[in-house]
């Protein structure tokens, strides 16, 4: 199942790209989240290697079990306290929305002798149950934590909208977009602007259109999730 539909993903990827002449622009991330290492390793055995997970504890468990060639991101929430154990385990952390967290990630990447790579999550559609920045507000949190070490800022993500026609996300994606290009403009140190994580299962051919660089892809890959 999971390698079926695997396939059917890249392929509505590959179509998107062509549609908006991005040919090899996007990386799919395969949201794992709450689901077990034997369905992950069904699609690193398809070569799969970006995966999505949300909760610092299940990334800490899966990790031993897996190969050490899987880039692991981290989607979802942070806490500050939960830092120290995976700033030497993934490739990438989306969800950055404050000073005290970059603050955190950087003093444990200093001390793992690191340089982690990060994106600030932008609460885009400013819905109150969210995290993340506002966009007025991230051109001044990017500056603040650039300057901070062994923290590299990468790009921008957010998590748009539960909607039932992904049309309705698309002003949503090209405002993150468009704030990617003016903060890119400011010329920050340490800052680059090549990261865009965005759309999810519903909606993640309207963000390729829109120039997200990574989805995040979970349900359609790896059927619906079941919470206890
Ligand atoms: C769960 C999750 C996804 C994947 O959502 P699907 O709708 O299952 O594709 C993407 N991004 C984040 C931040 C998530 O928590």
């Amino acid at each position: 199942m999971v390698k079926e539909n695997l396939e059917k993903v890249r392929n509505n990827i590959r179509m998107a790209e062509e549609k908006a002449k991005r040919e090899g622009k996007v990386t799919l991330i395969a949201v794992s989240k709450t689901k077990p290492s034997e369905m992950i390793r069904e699609a690193y055995d398809e070569g799969q290697r970006d995966f999505g997970e949300n909760r610092v504890q299940e990334i800490v468990e899966k990790y031993p079990d897996l190969p050490k060639d899987i880039r692991w991101h981290l989607i979802g929430h942070l806490q500050t306290n939960k830092v120290k154990y995976i700033v030497d385990k993934v490739a990438m952390i989306h969800s950055v929305d404050s000073l005290k967290l970059a603050t955190e990630i950087s003093r444990q990447a200093v001390k793992a002798g690191k340089s982690v790579d990060i994106l600030i999550e932008v609460n885009v559609a400013q819905e109150e149950s969210k995290f993340g920045v506002l966009v007025k507000d991230a051109p001044d949190l990017v500056k603040e934590i650039s300057t901070l070490p062994g923290i590299r800022i990468r790009g921008l993500m957010t998590v748009a909208p539960f909607v039932s026609d992904a049309e309705e996300n698309r002003a949503v994606f090209s405002t993150l977009r468009q704030l990617s290009v003016d903060i890119d403009s400011k010329n920050i140190d340490n800052v680059d602007m090549d990261c865009l994580s965005m759309g999810m299962s519903g909606d993640y051919e309207v963000a390729i259109e829109e120039g997200a660089t990574f989805v995040r892809v979970g349900t359609s890959i790896f059927g619906d999730r079941q919470y206890m």
